[in-house]
């Protein structure tokens, strides 16, 4: 199933992303055509009205007005039937002066020379508006009375009219003047099939090719998604061989700087910290079983041997001591065990209340006077500075009383232990200092570890776990605070440990 998931999702980013491209590319084919197409029909178009005018320039060069009659020469030789409507006056001249009653209907009498797509499109009118002269195709258009009236005013008139076959027919009119004399116009046009028919192959070659075209883009854009998310796939498949046990792998990383490279240290730096949280936890496991190994081993031996021979009572109440001494450094033991698993998990409430740290010294410090005296050590108060802070009152005092016993434990017969509190800005600091045995400088670094105990202090204190520091590390942290050490050997060694001041510290004084 999982496989299948995996399967299914990964060829989804690049499918999509040759939709996208292939998108794209058919938005920009349709834009492409389009300005094709109209550049090219606004380019055809002016082709043809300059063809038009300059056929008019030529017929009108031979159209002039004799005595208030149009006189036409066919100087391009394509104004057909003009011969036909020519005055017999003046034969053979080819001057002919055409009737004033209108042109010849022409329809079907000059074949395709009535076609407006292949037919001249000419006609000239006088200055009332008859027709002197039409070429037969001329007859299949109608024109709007104002491309006379217009041209007739001096302002030529084009545009596009639809012949009676349905036919598109570009008209251009104009006035035919003598000296600055308006007497007629003259009107060309020119059939639009060739324009239409150059843009409708231009349209269907376009139509052909897109396809085409789309359909290569879209294998080229999945192909090179498909190459551009292989390094991402390899990535993925070395990551999903790393199991638990193999933490040390990393993935490899690609050698050009790109976007996979980042991913791949990302990696790489993830399974590092995975590789040292595991390695931690399993320390732990192995630390903690052992811990815990040894009292049961000794209450263990004690019950064997109370099982094996008959005791006295003596010895009984002895074994009895022994088990019950064990049982409380077990007891304690996994007390601490659960503190640090609860902190781990960050299921810790701390209480938020104002505590002030000097009274709290000046407490513990009485509570610890008799096992001072006991080992022969001097417990002394310096510098009690009133500084309150927020915090969990019971955990402050558990972790203080732990440093002091500390202190207390690695420090001499004869030895001082110094409890302060001062005040630094903002910030309160807890000095316990002792001039104990110190702690020698490759252990400095480890002894907030859990577990970590420095051989000096395994051959002083057997019953010791190596966790006080760990929790105290824990608290003062939980409480936005730190934990410092200076420490030399057989001078002694100080723990000052900061906190942030309460906001009402200077209130809580009084
Ligand atoms: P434990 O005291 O049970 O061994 P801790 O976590 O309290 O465990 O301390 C860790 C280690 O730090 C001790 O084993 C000891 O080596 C060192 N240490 C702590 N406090 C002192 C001190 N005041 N003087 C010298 N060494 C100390």
């Amino acid at each position: 199933m999982m496989e299948h998931l995996r399967q299914t999702r990964s060829p989804g980013i690049r499918v999509q992303l040759t939709l996208w491209y292939t998108a794209i590319f058919a938005l920009l084919i349709l834009l492409f055509s389009l300005i094709l197409y109209t550049t090219l029909q606004a380019f055809l178009a002016s082709g043809v009205d300059s063809a038009l005018q300059l056929r008019a320039q030529q017929i009108a060069s031979g159209v002039s007005s004799e005595s208030g009659k149009i006189v036409i020469q066919d100087v391009t030789g394509e104004l057909p039937g003009l011969d036909a409507i020519a005055t017999p006056s003046e034969p053979g001249k080819g001057t002919p002066t055409t009737n004033q009653t209108g042109g010849p209907n022409g329809t079907g009498q000059y074949g395709t020379q009535s076609d407006v797509n292949f037919g001249t499109l000419v006609r000239i009118l006088n200055g009332t508006g008859q027709t002197t002269y039409i070429s037969p195709a001329f007859h299949a258009l109608s024109l709007p009375p104002n491309s006379f009236t217009n041209s007739l005013h001096g302002i030529p008139w084009r545009d596009t009219i639809t012949a009676h076959n349905g036919q598109a027919v570009r008209v251009y009119s104009v006035a035919l003047s003598d000296n600055g004399t308006v007497f007629g116009v003259l009107q060309v046009g020119e059939s639009l099939a060739q324009l239409t028919a150059t843009l409708q192959s231009i349209t269907i070659a376009l139509l052909v090719i897109t396809p085409f075209v789309l359909l290569l883009g879209a294998i080229g854009s999945y192909w090179l998604a498909k190459r551009a998310f292989r390094p991402v796939l390899h990535l993925t498949r070395t990551t999903r061989e790393i199991k638990a046990g193999d933490l040390h792998r990393r993935v490899p990383v690609p050698r050009a700087r790109d976007e996979v490279y980042e991913l791949a240290l990302t990696f790489n730096e993830m399974i590092g910290r995975l590789d040292q949280a595991f390695t931690q936890q399993r320390r732990f496991v192995a630390d903690a079983s052992h811990e815990l190994r040894t009292p049961i081993t000794v209450i263990r031996s004690i019950t064997d041997v109370a099982l094996e021979e008959p005791l006295g009572f003596d010895e009984c109440v002895e074994a009895l001591r022994d088990i019950n001494a064990e049982t409380e450094r077990l007891s304690h033991l996994i007390n601490d065990l659960l503190v640090l698993a609860r902190a781990d998990e960050e299921q810790m409430p701390l209480e938020q209340e104002l505590v002030r740290l000097d009274l709290l010294a000046c407490d513990i410090a009485a509570t610890m006077e008799p096992l001072a005296m006991e080992r022969g050590i001097k417990l002394q108060l310096q510098m009690l500075s009133p500084a309150s802070v927020f915090g969990d009152t019971a955990r402050l005092i558990l972790m203080i009383m732990g440093l002091v016993d500390n202190a207390l434990t690695y420090t001499n017969a004869g030895g001082v232990v110094t409890l302060g509190v001062e005040v630094h800005g903002v910030l309160a600091r807890l000095v316990v200092r002792d001039t104990g045995i110190g702690i020698a400088e490759r252990d400095v670094a480890h002894i907030f570890e859990r577990f970590y105990r420095a051989d000096s202090a395994r051959s002083r204190l057997a019953s010791g776990s190596g966790l006080g520091l760990a929790i105290a590390d824990w608290v003062v942290r939980a409480h936005g605070g730190s934990i410092t050490v200076k420490s030399q050997i057989d001078q002694g060694s100080t723990f000052t440990i900061t906190l942030p001041l309460a906001p009402t510290h200077t209130g809580a004084r009084q």
